[in-house]
């Protein structure tokens, strides 16, 4: 008998696959909301049992326990298999046990930040050769659904939690991004975060590594032909930039004499640097199967920037205002902040016990000012209190609808024409918002009526 951990997506394609091959299944799950109800009635007609209520230990009899990624490894129900010597897995090395002979060759990566974007990216790069890939992974389509469809290839992505549960892995190719703490409260520590991550490298076919991320660099070291990506110009056996050219050096005929040009820095949405270092990842990964560099182009130029991630919402008054809500770490803001020369910054949220103060102090020299929101507001204003004293900063308290237009009316004030007015929160939303795409869209909403409040005045 199979138990699954979980009625979220993952756990509930997990259990309707194994349900479907005939296997006796098993889902526990602690929450008996409208949604896992709903799941569990449309399970109960594989005859997959659900039970509802705080699971402590494998029932008797339970082969194999197919965790979902929020999963802490010391919940007692995995720590129970586990002293029980009952095998755990993640949603994705189930798929990869299941799939079928033949199955479309797998390119995983992994890595804090990008992921998401990166194998939406990569996608696009193989479709443009005229072959068929699936994004799948962490968010959208479950994995262990998709290897069961005919593909070309699985673009896959990876979270730390999915590959701490995994072991048997061997995609094609695999790339690791970045690297930057984050879920270390789950993981224990980045040594363990980092190892995790690693783990995508074991048994992959070519290894791709970002040379610019030291971190990542060393989890690279062990691995003899390994292709990096730099925002430098790159040495053979690496893709890199030469002055506004996205090129080639490794997945060409002679790596010391050749390169191949991939795309201009224009072909590249948003054009922030780390996306650059985001669309050379994917081209590495889409060279490692052979997609010509026409196609990398094509690929870069179909690939629609998903919502909250450095999306412009209006110019107004000469100031630009921009969207990262989904910055909900320093990294990845700290990416954001790097791609403007002056801004007015939006932050604040929760910070997960995160440290600001390296952020704060490299961005200090383009900051025009900043206005923060949110739980933590107080520890950024400190922070930025320490390291950019001249930096004019306004709180703005209240957790009502409104705040966001207060919000937005202190960043105009503080902004001068030219400047950006640039929300990366580099913290989660969920003190004031239900996730991230509402709290980048009270944002919009709040520019849009700044713009029309503005043309009315024009
Ligand atoms: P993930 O799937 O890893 O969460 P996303 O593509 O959804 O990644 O991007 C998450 C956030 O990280 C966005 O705010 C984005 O601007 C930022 N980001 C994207 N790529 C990078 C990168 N290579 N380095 C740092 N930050 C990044």
């Amino acid at each position: 008998m199979i138990v699954v951990a979980g009625l979220g997506v993952s756990g509930t394609a997990a259990a309707r696959v194994l349900a479907r091959r005939g296997e006796r299944v098993v889902v526990m799950e602690a929450r008996k909301g409208e949604r896992q109800v709903a799941a569990a009635e449309e399970l109960a007609s594989l005859g997959v049992e659900v039970v509802f209520g705080e699971p402590v230990a494998p029932p008797e009899g339970t082969t194999l326990v197919v965790t979902s990624p929020g999963w802490r490894p010391d919940h007692p129900l995995l720590a129970a298999a586990a002293a029980a010597g009952i095998e755990v897995v993640s949603e994705v090395e189930l798929a990869w046990r299941l799939r079928p002979s033949g199955a479309a060759p797998w390119l995983a990566l992994t890595g804090t930040n990008g992921k998401t974007t990166t194998v939406r990216m990569l996608a696009a790069m193989v479709n443009a050769a005229g072959r068929r890939a699936v994004a799948v992974g962490n968010v959208g389509t479950p994995v262990v659904e998709a290897v069961l469809d005919p593909a070309d290839a699985l673009a896959v992505e990876l979270s730390s939690f999915q590959l701490h549960w995994s072991r048997g892995l061997a995609p094609h190719a695999a790339a690791v991004l970045n690297l930057a703490p984050d879920h270390l409260d789950w993981h224990g520590s980045m040594e363990e975060y980092a190892r995790v991550k690693g783990k995508v490298f074991e048994r992959a076919g070519t290894v791709v590594y970002n040379a610019d991320d030291e971190l990542v660099a060393r989890l690279a070291a062990p691995y003899p032909g390994a292709v990096g990506f730099t925002l430098g110009v790159p040495r053979p056996g690496q893709l890199g930039l030469v002055e506004d050219l996205l090129v080639d050096r490794a997945f060409v005929p002679d790596p010391r004499t050749t390169a191949e040009e991939l795309a201009s820095l224009a072909d590249v949405r948003p054009a922030a640097p780390h996306n650059v270092a985001n669309a050379l990842a994917a081209a590495a990964l889409a060279r490692s199967l052979g997609v010509p560099p026409d196609a990398v182009r094509q690929g870069l130029a179909a690939f629609e920037p998903d919502p909250h991630r450095i999306q412009t919402v209006a110019h107004v008054g000469g100031v630009h205002y921009v969207d990262d809500s989904k910055a909900t770490n320093a990294h990845a803001a700290a990416a954001s902040l790097a791609a403007y020369p002056s801004i007015v910054w939006v932050a604040g949220g929760q910070l997960k016990g995160a440290d600001v103060d390296d952020l704060v102090r490299r961005a200090a020299p383009r900051l025009r000012g900043a206005v923060l929101l949110g739980a933590d507001r107080e520890l950024i204003r400190q922070a930025l209190a320490r390291h950019a004293s001249n930096v004019p900063v306004v709180e703005v308290p209240g957790q009502d609808t409104g705040v966001m237009d207060r919000v937005v009316m202190e960043a105009a004030r503080l902004a001068e024409p030219g400047d950006t007015v640039l929300l990366a929160p580099a913290g989660a939303s969920l003190d004031m918002f239900e996730n991230y795409g509402a709290r980048g869209e009270a944002f919009a909403r709040a520019v849009r009526r700044l713009a029309d409040a503005d043309a009315g005045r024009g």
